[in-house]
């Protein structure tokens, strides 16, 4: 199963992507929908407001009158914490509810309108945000009927599109006609998320092909970020550091994210194995990194290795002791990295050099054994930079 979380603002067109990933197979969970449900007549969940609240929140007819609730909440803290209060839980436990009851090979969509306001991203192994301009919002919404001053006010309470972006795993721009935004819907439905799906569930980590040396991408820190999140979530809060050449800026660097994950022993990490592969990062088992150094013993070199499931973005998870030698080098390496130009370029150069030499492999191992002994070279190199106050 896999978990898409489905996000923007009012507008922007999100119910209109929600619908075609549902043609498309997609179970899609629509929070809107579960919060009318859960106050529907005849429900505990209205029968506790209405105690609430008193019965002037009811209609007429006995439902709920939503404009007379949101009035006498709006404004106050205190009431809509005891509204919320009522709602959440059971819109929480119907939404596990219909995700329990999905089958085992369900692409589960979310549909959440305050998914970045309630740090939901984590939960999901992908997150889309559909996006249009504010202009064009207002009058999509005025031809659905929604004065643009309400419009305007529903938009100015929402997360504005920053902090939007920093959670889109994917950003569909629906500022054109919808035929365009349908089509990218439909692309990543046949390229990404139903390989995704089968990825996680078979325990297959995406495929790597042969290595393929790209200039430094702006976007890995936020990419990284979002990633280390999942894993910390999945992870029960460990460190979670972004290490490898991605994290070094100006470094060009194949594009795989490296991220190393703090255990206290391996026998830890081998229990957090089903947590991490539910979340998207198979194991790949027991490995030993390359680099050697003089007073440890092999097995302070030993690691345990998870890869991402996600097609559209390569990922490589070490699961290292926190503190422990594999884990200090790594961190180390990095800074040195990130403070010394000269060894940045020399190291870019050399990268370059062996991606073109082993260009037409199937793999990238003879890549990574290739870059073996200018590592052991850096040891001492990186060591001289740090007895030395940080300057080589
Ligand atoms: P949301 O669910 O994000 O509030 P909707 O999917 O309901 O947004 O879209 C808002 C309105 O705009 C709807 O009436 C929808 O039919 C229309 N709409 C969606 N995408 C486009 C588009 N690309 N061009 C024009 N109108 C659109």
């Amino acid at each position: 199963m896999l978990r898409v979380g489905l996000s923007g603002g009012i507008g922007s067109g999100k119910s209109t992507v929600a619908g075609r990933l549902a043609e498309h197979g997609a179970v899609v969970i629509d929070a809107d929908v579960l919060a009318r449900e859960v106050v529907a007549p005849g429900t505990d969940g209205l029968r506790e407001v209405v105690e609430a609240f008193g019965a002037e929140v009811l209609g007429p007819d006995g439902a709920l009158d939503r404009p007379a609730l949101a009035a006498r909440v709006f404004g106050d803290e205190r009431a809509l914490a005891t509204l919320n209060g009522i709602t959440h839980p059971r819109i929480a436990a119907r939404t596990a509810e219909l995700i329990a009851a999905a089958p085992p090979d369900a692409v589960v969509v979310h549909d959440v309108p305050l998914l970045v306001e309630k740090d939901m991203a984590p939960l999901y192994h992908l997150v889309l945000i559909v996006h249009a301009d504010l202009d064009q919002r207002l009058v999509r919404l005025r031809d659905r009927g929604l004065p643009e001053e309400d419009a305007r006010r529903r938009i100015a309470a929402q997360a504005d599109d920053q902090r939007r972006r920093a959670v889109a795993d994917v950003w569909l721009d629906n500022s054109g006609t919808p035929d365009v935004v349908l089509a990218r819907v439909d692309a990543l439905w046949a390229d990404r998320l139903v390989r995704y799906e089968s990825n996680v569930r078979l325990r297959r980590h995406a495929p790597y092909g042969p290595p393929v040396v790209v200039p430094y991408d702006e976007t890995w820190p936020a990419q990284a970020r979002r990633v280390a999140a999942r894993i910390g979530l999945a992870a029960g809060g460990r460190t979670v550091e972004h290490i490898g050449s991605t994290s070094v800026p100006g470094l060009p660097a194949k594009d795989v994210l490296d991220f190393q994950l703090g255990v206290r022993s391996l026998a830890e990490a081998a229990e957090l194995e089903e947590a991490l592969a539910q979340a998207g990062f198979p194991s790949r088992g027991l490995a030993e990194d390359g680099v050697r150094h003089e007073g440890h013993a092999p097995e302070d070199w030993h690691k345990r290795l998870h890869s991402g499931a996600d097609p559209g973005r390569c990922v490589n998870l070490h699961v290292r002791v926190e503190g422990g030698p594999a884990w200090n080098w790594a961190i180390r390496f990095r800074d040195w990295l990130r403070a010394d130009a000269a060894a940045r370029d020399e190291y870019a150069a050399l990268k370059r050099e062996l991606a073109e030499r082993h260009r037409g492999d199937d793999t990238d191992l003879g890549y990574a054994e290739s870059k073996e002994p200018w590592m052991a070279a850096a040891t001492a190199r990186v060591a001289a930079f740090y007895r030395d106050g940080q300057t080589s």
